[in-house]
C-alpha cells in the first residue's frame, strides 16, 4: 500500500453543482496545487483563501476558487491536504485533476483518503466504516448512529473487554514461565470467573447486532392476507402516498409494490403482496408466487384480514389456536409459520364492536385498524417500531455492531472464549488454554483493524466512493 505519494480526486458527486471540490492529499499537495492557483494571499494551515484557478502556461483565468489547506498532521489523512472548491462544472474539476496528475499526483482509489486516515493511525477500522455508513445514511437517525461510531463509540465499548482479556492472558503467560515451580498462578475457579466477566459484555455486544443491523440496513415488512381486506389501503396509509393501486376488485394487485419509508428514523421497506388466493389466470398466479417470495424475505409480516372475518370464524381464529386449516389459507398459514408477524383486523369501521368482542385477544393480540378512517394506524406504526427496537426498547448503550464483519468477529471471539472455558474445565495445560485465549483476542483486534490483512482492507475500502 502506497502511502508516500500524493493522491488526487474529485470529492463531490459526479454531475453539475453549485460547488465542486477537488482534494489532494500527500507531501506534494501544495507544490502540485500552487502552479494552477493565483491566490489573494499565501495558504495558511486551517484557513481558506480566495483566489483563481488559472492555466499555468498562459495565466488565463478558468474559475474562481476557495482553497483550504490542512497541514500535516492535522488533516483527514494526517498528510498535507489541499481542497480546492470551484464551481461544480465537470470540465473544470476534471481539468484540476489532470493538472495535478501532470505534476505527479496519482488518481485516488475509492476510499483511499479514509484508508490513509486508518493506515496512518488517526482512526480505527470501525471509524472508517462509520464514514461510509454516514455517507450512505438514508435517515437522520442513521446518520447520528454513524456519527457516534465515527466518534469511536464501538471501539470504546470494546476496549475494556479486550483489556480484561489481555490482563488474563498476561497473568497466565507469567504463570507458564514459572511452571517449573509447580505453583498455580491462578486457580481454575478464578480463571472461569474472569472469563465470565469478559464473555458477558461480549455477548451483549454480539446481541446488539440485531438492533444495529436494523438501524444500518433497515427492515423489510410484507403486508399479506386474503384479497380485498385492505392491504393496499394500509400500505398507502403507512407510506401516506398513493403508491399502491387501491381497487375494489379482488386480486388486482398483481405484482408486489414496494416503498421505503422512515419509521422512527429506520428505513422500512414495505412490500404490498398480491392477494394470496387461488389464481384465476397465469398473471395472477405469478403475482401470488411473488407474494410468497416476498413473504420469505420479510423481517416482519403484517397479516391483514377483515376485522369481521375473525368473528365470523373463517378459520383464522382456529388456525391461530394451532389448528390446521385447508386450501389457500393453509398455504398462507404455512408461509407464515415461524415468521414474526403482527395480526391486523382491518375495516373495523364496519364493525364497531370488534374491539370489545375480540375472541382471540389473548392468544395473539389483534390490532384493529381502519384504513378509511385512520383508526389504529398510529398504533400499528408504534407496534412495528417496538418490534424493530425489540422488547427492551431502543438499544440503550451506544456503540452497537452494525455490519456482518464486526458481528462475525465478535462471534469468533466468543468461540475462542468458549474453547478456553472448556479447556479450564478439562484441566488442560495453560499453554493450550492460552492458545484459545489468543484465538479469542485476535478477532477482537480485527474489529478495530489492529490485525487485518491487506485484502480485507481493500475489500472494505473499495466499497467507498471516490474522493472519500
Ligand atoms: P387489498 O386487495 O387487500 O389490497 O385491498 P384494498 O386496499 O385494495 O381494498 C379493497 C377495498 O376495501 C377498497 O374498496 C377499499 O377502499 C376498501 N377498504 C380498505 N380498507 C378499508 C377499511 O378500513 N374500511 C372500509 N370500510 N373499507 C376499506
Amino acid at each position: 500500500m502506497q502511502l508516500d505519494d500524493t493522491i488526487v480526486a474529485i470529492a463531490t458527486p459526479p454531475g453539475r453543482g453549485g460547488i465542486g471540490v477537488v482534494r489532494l492529499a500527500g507531501r506534494e499537495s501544495r507544490a502540485i496545487a500552487e502552479p494552477m492557483l493565483r491566490l489573494k494571499h499565501a495558504l495558511e494551515a486551517g484557513g481558506a483563501v480566495f483566489g483563481e484557478l488559472i492555466d499555468p502556461e498562459s495565466g488565463e483565468r478558468i474559475d474562481e476558487v476557495v482553497v483550504t489547506y490542512f497541514a500535516s498532521p492535522h488533516s483527514y489523512t494526517t498528510d498535507d491536504i489541499i481542497e480546492i472548491s470551484a464551481h461544480g462544472a465537470p470540465v473544470v474539476l476534471g481539468y484540476m485533476v489532470e493538472m495535478a496528475m501532470a505534476k505527479g499526483a496519482r488518481l485516488a482509489e475509492p476510499g483511499e483518503f479514509t484508508m490513509r486516515a486508518f493506515l496512518n493511525g488517526r482512526i480505527d477500522l470501525t471509524q472508517a466504516e462509520a464514514v461510509r455508513d454516514l455517507i450512505e445514511s438514508q435517515t437522520l437517525f442513521q446518520a447520528k448512529a454513524a456519527a457516534q461510531q465515527l466518534d469511536g463509540a464501538l471501539s470504546k465499548r470494546l476496549k475494556p473487554i479486550k483489556e480484561k482479556l489481555v490482563q488474563l492472558i498476561a497473568t497466565l503467560e507469567a504463570g507458564v514461565d514459572f511452571a517449573e515451580d509447580d505453583v498455580e498462578v491462578l486457580p481454575s475457579a478464578q480463571i472461569l470467573e474472569r472469563l465470565g466477566e469478559i464473555r458477558t459484555p461480549l455477548l451483549h455486544l454480539a446481541e446488539s447486532f440485531a438492533y444495529g443491523k436494523v438501524v444500518h440496513e433497515g427492515m423489510t415488512l410484507a403486508i399479506a392476507g386474503p384479497p380485498n381486506v385492505g392491504k393496499s389501503s394500509i400500505f398507502n396509509r403507512l407510506v401516506e402516498r398513493d403508491r399502491a393501486i387501491v381497487t375494489a376488485t379482488p386480486g388486482t394487485t398483481r405484482d408486489w409494490v414496494t416503498e421505503t419509508v422512515s419509521l422512527g428514523g429506520i428505513p422500512l421497506k414495505l412490500i404490498d403482496t398480491a392477494g394470496i388466493r387461488t389464481a384465476v389466470d397465469e398473471a395472477e398466479g405469478m403475482g401470488i408466487r411473488k407474494s410468497y417470495e416476498a413473504l420469505a424475505e420479510a423481517d416482519l409480516v403484517l397479516v391483514v384480514m377483515e376485522a369481521g372475518a375473525v368473528h365470523e370464524g373463517e378459520g383464522w381464529v382456529e388456525w391461530l389456536a394451532g389448528e390446521p386449516f385447508a386450501g389457500e389459507r393453509g398455504e398462507l398459514a404455512k408461509a407464515l409459520e415461524g415468521r414474526k408477524r403482527i395480526l391486523v383486523g382491518n375495516k373495523v369501521d364496519l364493525l364497531p364492536g370488534a374491539r370489545q368482542s375480540g375472541r382471540n385477544g389473548d392468544e395473539m393480540p389483534m390490532l384493529y385498524t381502519s384504513a378509511v378512517t385512520g383508526e389504529g394506524i398510529e398504533e400499528l406504526r408504534e407496534r412495528i417500531l417496538s418490534y424493530i427496537c425489540g422488547e427492551g426498547g431502543v438499544e440503550s448503550e451506544t456503540g452497537f455492531l452494525t455490519n456482518v464483519r464486526q458481528h462475525s468477529l465478535v462471534r469468533e471471539g466468543l468461540n475462542g472464549l468458549e474453547a478456553a472455558r472448556k479447556a479450564v474445565e478439562e484441566k488442560i495445560p495453560h499453554e493450550m488454554l492460552l492458545m484459545d485465549l489468543y484465538s479469542g483476542l485476535r478477532p477482537l483486534d480485527g474489529i478495530t483493524g489492529q490485525t487485518t490483512t491487506e485484502d480485507v482492507l481493500h475489500r472494505i475500502f473499495s466499497s467507498f466512493c471516490i474522493g472519500k
